[in-house]
């Protein structure tokens, strides 16, 4: 099952039987999804484990109804956002104390970019890639801004074209924010390599894992990685708006010093003092009170995470995506739909981007079919693969209705080009 052979003919027959061998089949019952529905977006916002509502429930009804704000102690809820750190931990090859959950991703991204620059005192550059998810670029715009003096900060951007990292690395260089699996064409980093390239350069790599966490396995500590944050509301399923983690290497911790320094994150917080110092380990990198209710959401889907196995993930997540690749190649080549993705395994994470036509108005028709991917401009359809999920049949039934709407050009109608403030 690990790949689809090249040669043998599809079918939706062949579809169900890969389907009756998967060995992550069970977890699809394990994830409450509507009737009719094709779901291709759990790279955006993951679906709803079928726990989850009677978990955040029990969270209100007992824990705050009840235990009030004895439950801080007696529930644990003080040292959630490092508990729950340690089980997001597995996910990414993280050891116990170097997670803890932050805020939103943008926020954690600014954490520890100024903690990286501030590992690397004297160093004024900044390097990342001009194709990011704008929210990084943004925030190092302000992380810029915010530590220029007398000497300016300098951004350098690489991108496909050039400049490449090669060209950019210098002892100039403190910290390289790169995203490991690319938002819109799910073009996937030589992890390894890059972060041996960039600290053989003198310099910090702060890995962006929003589209890795949940999607392949991750292992930060055997590349030796310095920095890393990522979203919990993606492949891990934490729920709408669910809290973002950072990670920060054992060896750094004791140096390591956050934008913002709260009151959650110093040695002794209810002593009060006046002066701030930070608490050993990871802990220093909290801000504030935690939102235990969106806690409560994403401690239900890592209870689901806690059974599975990474390397069987990722097996069925490239049979995914290598099935999707062969049937849009066989069967939408005739309409220009071209696959933008990488098509070498070791380049490419849970997603696949395809363009040509109009891309917009033929995911707002196909999503009017029950299957549903998204748009990314200036024109690319993006599709997710989430392997706990997602079917091999769904594969097959998803290509099938891109064709049909394709076909019957129902993409035409008006109301598909109509465009909602989210797309
Ligand atoms: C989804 C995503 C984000 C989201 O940031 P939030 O602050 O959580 O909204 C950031 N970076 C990348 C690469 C993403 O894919």
């Amino acid at each position: 099952m690990s790949t689809i052979p090249a040669a043998a003919p599809i079918d939706r027959a062949a579809c169900l039987a890969w389907d009756a061998a998967d060995p992550l089949a069970p977890f699809r019952e394990r994830f409450t999804l509507p009737e009719g529905v094709i779901y291709l977006d759990g790279n955006s916002l993951g679906a709803l484990p079928a726990s989850t509502a009677a978990h955040v429930q029990r969270v209100i009804t007992q824990e705050w109804g009840q235990g009030l704000i004895r439950s801080w102690n007696d529930a644990g809820w003080f040292m959630k956002p490092q508990t729950l750190g340690d089980r997001i931990a597995p996910l990414i090859g993280a050891a116990p104390g170097e997670v803890v959950i932050g805020d939103s991703t943008s926020s954690s991204l600014f954490q520890t970019a100024v903690a990286g620059m501030r590992l690397r005192p004297g160093r004024r550059v900044v390097v990342s890639e001009r194709g990011s998810f704008p929210t990084d670029l943004y925030v190092l715009e302000s992380v810029q801004e915010m530590l220029s003096g007398a000497e300016p900060i300098e951004r350098r951007l690489i991108h496909d074209d050039g400049p490449t990292l090669d060209d950019v690395l210098d002892e100039d260089v403190a910290i390289v924010v790169l995203t490991h699996v690319d938002y819109r064409t799910g073009r996937l980093y030589d992890m390894t390599e890059v972060t041996r390239q960039v600290q053989a350069a003198g310099a910090i790599m702060i890995w962006d894992l929003c589209h890795s966490a949940g999607a392949l396995p991750v292992d930060l500590n055997g590349v030796g990685a310095d920095l890393a944050v990522g979203c919990t509301y993606k492949y891990i399923n934490g729920g709408p708006g669910s809290p973002s983690f950072i990670w920060v290497a054992e060896r750094h911790q004791a140096e390591a010093r956050p934008a913002v320094t709260g009151w959650q994150g110093h040695a002794r917080p209810f002593d009060f003092e006046v002066e701030y110092a930070p608490t050993p380990g990871v802990g220093r990198f909290r801000v504030g009170t935690p939102p235990l209710l969106s806690y409560a959401a994403l401690e239900a889907s890592l209870e689901i995470w806690e059974e599975v196995d990474l390397a069987r993930l990722r097996e069925k997540s490239l049979a995914l995506t290598d099935l999707f690749i062969a049937l849009v190649d066989e069967r939408l080549a005739d309409w220009g739909i071209e696959v933008v993705t990488p098509r070498e395994h070791e380049a490419r994470g849970s997603q696949v981007a395809l363009r040509g036509g109009d891309g917009y108005a033929v995911m707002q028709a196909i999503i009017a079919r029950g299957v549903i991917g998204d748009f990314r401009a200036p024109d690319l359809m993006r599709f997710g693969f989430a392997p706990l999920y997602v079917t091999f049949a769904d594969v097959w039934d998803a290509v099938e209705v891109l064709r049909d709407v394709l076909e019957r050009e129902e993409w035409r109608k008006p109301e598909y080009s109509r465009r909602g403030a989210v797309t």
